[in-house]
């Protein structure tokens, strides 16, 4: 799967790689880490289940009242429209009542407590009169099982609760907890290491000196890193010396599952990580037909997976997005998703040359006949980092495309497609 700088060098323009082959090849390539940990739940929130979870119990446990009101038996409520019944005593949530409900009797129900024995329908307090301890209600409207949550019904003893590859979010680790589950073994987290390279860059906290600009994206990298199931690495900004490049990538190889860097890829570059990377590991430099993110590498560094990112901001972070976060997801066990994309109409012309997708800032926006409206950011040079904090969408023009016309609908992919 390698090819030498030299060998892009030697590519004509024609020969851009597809986003989407590129993504294939991406995929094809890495393998997910199979060590396991076991954690405790609240430890497990944002990692990957490994196993299927097998509920031990009925969920709810016990058929139980939807509705404050009172548990009735449904043949009692035949005939003639009102019934009257006796109350025979009262069950709260957490403080069943232990005894049987006969012919013409009722007892009191709260939300959530057991059905009493003989009951097999609630009658909503509203809906009834109460003297003393008779109750009468209309009984046209009851019907057998009404406002009964029956046992199991949210998940059955035996079943799978929840399959290997999810998630666990916030409804996940409540879910696990409502079957009694306190511990889960989920993969272990992915080690990622990640540095800057550049004789440019200047780490904050540090005056500029001319032709000097701050390293932005180690925060970028940072902030899409910072994820439950990924131990971070920041390596720090490597200057364009030979021996410095070599013994950061070494280090990161030793530690890190993958290694990201920024900089230094474009093609044809004089530098040394290109040269060191072909020393080290089996890398591809490809040129990608994307805009932003033109030049990109991957490849293995040892038993670590490499990506050279472009050095460019904005590149920087689609790239990350396309092609990382999904690498990240696939190493760390997760089952592959579907990217979110939605169909909105462009506010506004977009401008764009046929050859390389492009993957426009855009604000995606709800219009007031509920449909999608989409605009620019404006200016969309992969330098200006202001372009994505100031959208919530990229819109994703096909390679062959030449733009979109105002009222055109175009595809987005929101932000939370990138949790
Ligand atoms: P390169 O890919 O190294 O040629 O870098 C492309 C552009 O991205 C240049 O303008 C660099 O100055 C800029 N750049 C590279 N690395 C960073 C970084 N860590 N933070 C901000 N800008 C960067
Ligand atoms: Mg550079």
């Amino acid at each position: 799967m390698t090819t030498t700088p030299a060998d892009c060098c030697a590519d004509s323009e024609q020969k851009l790689l597809p986003v989407e082959l590129a993504r294939e090849r991406i995929l094809q390539a890495v393998q997910t880490v199979t060590a396991i940990e076991q954690l405790h739940l609240r430890s497990a929130l944002g990692r990957v289940l490994v196993e299927p979870l097998i509920a031990n119990i009925d969920v709810p446990p016990f058929a139980n009242s939807a509705m404050d009101g009172y548990a009735v038996r449904n043949q009692d409520c035949t005939g003639s429209r009102e019934t009257t019944l006796e109350v025979i005593g009262t069950s709260f949530a957490g403080r069943p009542f232990n005894g049987e409900v006969s012919d013409h009797q009722c007892v009191r129900i709260m939300t959530g407590a057991v059905i009493p024995e003989g009951a097999d329908a609630v009658v909503m307090q509203e809906q009834v009169k109460r003297d003393g301890e008779q109750i009468s209600f209309d009984n046209r409207s009851v019907k057998p099982g009404q406002h009964v949550r029956y046992a199991g019904e949210d998940s059955r003893q035996g079943n799978t609760v929840l399959q290997p590859g999810i998630k666990l979010g916030a409804a996940e680790i409540g879910l696990l907890a409502s079957v009694g589950v306190s511990e889960v073994r989920v993969s272990r987290r992915l080690r990622v290491a990640f540095f800057s390279t550049g004789d440019e860059l200047t780490a904050i906290g540090t005056p500029l000196d001319k032709g000097q600009i701050y390293d932005s994206n180690r925060y970028t990298l940072f902030g899409m890193l910072s994820r439950p199931g990924i131990e971070c690495y920041d390596l720090g900004v490597i200057p364009d010396q030979r021996e410095a490049v070599r013994a950061a990538f070494q280090q990161a190889g030793e530690m890190a599952d993958l290694i990201l860097t920024s900089g230094g890829v474009s093609v044809g570059e004089a530098d040394y990580v290109t040269e060191t990377l072909s020393e080290l590991g089996k890398i591809n430099f490809w040129r990608m037909a994307m805009k932003p993110g033109k030049p990109l590498a991957f490849g293995k560094m040892g038993r670590a997976v490499f990506f050279g990112l472009p050095g460019n901001p904005v590149s920087v972070m689609v790239t990350f997005y396309q092609f990382v976060l999904p690498t990240i997801r696939k190493m760390s066990g997760e089952k592959e998703r579907e990217a979110l994309l939605i169909q909105a109409r462009c506010s506004q012309e977009l401008k764009k040359t046929p050859g390389r997708m492009e993957f426009q800032r855009g604000i995606l926006k709800r219009e007031s006949d509920a449909s999608w409206s989409v605009c620019s950011t404006g200016t969309q040079g992969s330098h200006v980092l202001s372009s994505m904090s100031n959208s919530n969408c990229l819109i994703l023009l096909p390679a062959e495309s030449d733009g979109a016309k105002n009222g055109e609908l175009v595809t987005v992919q929101p932000f939370m497609d990138f949790d």
